[in-house]
């Protein structure tokens, strides 16, 4: 098949590509325009569904971290109050609050792993996090808009037509 020829979805012909009918079977095809508008609306439509995968993914990992470094603060917090309160930190009071330390250590490293999943890096300032966000969910809007003009003029293409 060479690049401006096409084959009939219906029975197969190879007909050129502006052809507005089969010459063996008879269906008619869509102007060439609307197939290329549904194209571009599939297109769009992959690239929306896309940004809003990893817009979601980037918000329940930010939880995910977040809660993460809360309970390592807790953790650390509460290790803290006990080596202040018991004067001399001996056996099982010893061992408990070594426990809470490397959960807490570990809680920690879970926070920064989640967070770099989330933005692509390690980042303290939450700022930084808000505006990379904020980008992508502009990205997503700029997307939308661009898919519903296309799916209008998808509209009048099918609206002209019958009308
Ligand atoms: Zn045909």
């Amino acid at each position: 098949m060479v690049e401006n020829e096409k084959a009939c979805p219906n029975c197969g012909e190879i007909v050129i590509k502006t052809a507005r009918f089969c010459p063996r079977c008879g269906q008619v095809y869509p102007p060439i325009e609307q197939v290329e508008l549904t194209l571009k609306v599939e297109e769009l439509e992959q690239t929306v569904h896309q940004k809003r995968e990893s817009s979601d993914r980037m918000t329940r990992l930010a939880e995910q971290s977040r809660t993460s470094s809360v309970w390592a603060f807790v953790l650390f917090a509460v290790v803290f109050f006990i080596i202040i309160l018991v004067k001399h930190v001996t056996g099982p009071v010893f061992i408990l609050i070594c426990c809470m330390a490397v959960a807490a250590i570990i809680l920690l490293f879970r926070s920064s792993a989640l967070e770099r999943k989330a933005y692509g890096k390690l980042s303290f300032f939450r700022r930084e996090q808000q505006l990379q966000r904020k980008q992508l969910e502009d990205e997503l809007a700029a997307a939308e808009e661009a898919l519903s003009e296309l799916r209008q003029q998808l509209d009048q293409f099918s609206g002209g037509q019958g009308g």
